[in-house]
């Protein structure tokens, strides 16, 4: 950005617009070392709209009258997306397996309600290094590391996410009434409120029908602020080998049409933030087919998580393949 744009340590934190009131989101936006911003929108991957799609909403909130001039002048220079695991400690999986342990986001021990997670992952592969040290002094190995998960329970993380247990079913319920909630559960309670509330259905089941949703006409864009995805994913230097295993696949490849496209009006085109899905069809129309551009997946995950019919599998993809931030 330019010189009189930047304010070094500059945090700004937003929640809602241009998202509804019962879409969970929120944008953040941190001024770096030279000249350098941070940006980034995070939509709630709960919410029920098929024709919503998290990067435009994106290039929705930096159109707002408060953000845009922070850009004035200024250019891109890298891109990517990632999903968080925002469910905390009702949705921590079992944390070990013969012969290996989940530690940090792997696991999902992000404090959604801090916005913060690289604390928790510390420790949490603190805890894990303390319960692997005695097991291969003792020659132990291919068993589960029972004394990892025992020493969470016992440790200041398991205490800071039991407190902060609430906060993503409350906001999962609305802004207003999240934010309500959310001030009654942290501050009257403290995070010791008498209730535990529970996530009660998974992302891909959230969507409305094509015909219950409102279509969302989003701007184009104008390539100086606002940006069209593809050419956002050249700025991620994500690479694929050509000769790596397929990481994304289709259980079913008749799915997509049968299901997605005609029940809701095949979602994946939108959530996807690399434009990797897509619809294409004869020049009459007719005979529609998902297309699937793996190459340019920028590895979020987000199709694994939103698909309604749980028909796409995504993989770990080779290492090293990106999404790289340059001056990070
Ligand atoms: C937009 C955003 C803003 C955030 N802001 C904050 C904040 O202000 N403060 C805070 O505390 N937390 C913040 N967090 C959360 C924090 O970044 C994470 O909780 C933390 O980074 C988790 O650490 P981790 O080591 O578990 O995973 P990661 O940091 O995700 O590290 C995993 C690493 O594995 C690598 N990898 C992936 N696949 C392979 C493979 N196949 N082979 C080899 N390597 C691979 C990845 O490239 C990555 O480097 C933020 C998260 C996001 C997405
Ligand atoms: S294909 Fe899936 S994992 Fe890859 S960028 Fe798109 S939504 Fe994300």
């Amino acid at each position: 950005m330019t010189p009189e744009n930047h304010q070094p340590g500059l945090v700004v934190h937003t929640a809602g617009w241009p998202l509804d009131a019962d879409t969970y989101g929120g944008s953040f936006l941190y001024h770096l070392d030279d000249n350098l911003v941070a940006v980034g929108f995070v939509v709630g991957l709960g919410y029920t709209n098929p024709y919503l799609s998290p990067y435009e909403e994106f290039q929705r909130y930096k159109t707002h009258p408060a953000i845009r001039g922070f850009f004035a002048g200024g250019k891109r220079i890298a891109y990517g997306a990632r999903a968080i695991a925002a469910g905390g400690i009702q949705s921590l999986p079992k944390l070990v397996f013969p012969g290996g342990a989940l530690i940090g986001d792997d696991a999902g021990f992000l404090n959604a309600s801090r916005i913060k997670g690289s604390h928790c992952a510390i420790k949490s592969g603190m805890l894990a290094a303390e319960a692997a040290f005695p097991a291969l002094q003792a020659g132990r190995a291919g068993d589960e590391l029972s004394a990892y998960p025992e020493a969470f329970e016992r440790s200041w993380l398991f205490d800071e996410l039991y407190r902060a247990r609430n906060f993503k079913p409350w906001m999962s319920k609305g802004l207003y009434t999240g934010a309500l909630m959310v001030g009654i559960d942290q501050i009257v309670f403290g995070g010791k409120a008498p209730w535990t509330l529970h996530h009660d259905h998974a992302d891909h089941q959230t969507l409305k029908k094509k015909g219950e949703a409102q279509p969302i006409a989003y701007p184009k864009p104008d390539g100086v602020l606002t940006f069209d995805r593809l050419t956002s994913v050249s700025f991620s230097n994500t690479n694929h080998g050509e000769d790596q295993p397929i990481h994304l696949t289709l259980k079913d490849a008749a799915v997509p049409v049968s299901v997605n496209l005609e029940l809701y009006d095949a979602p994946e085109q939108r959530y996807c933030p690399a434009g990797v899905e897509i619809v294409r069809r004869r020049r009459d129309g007719a005979n529609p087919r998902l297309q699937i551009n793996a190459q340019n997946c920028v590895h979020c995950k987000t199709c694994d998580i939103k698909d309604p019919t749980q028909n796409i599998h995504w993989v770990t993809p080779e290492g090293g393949g990106g999404p790289n931030y340059p001056g990070m």
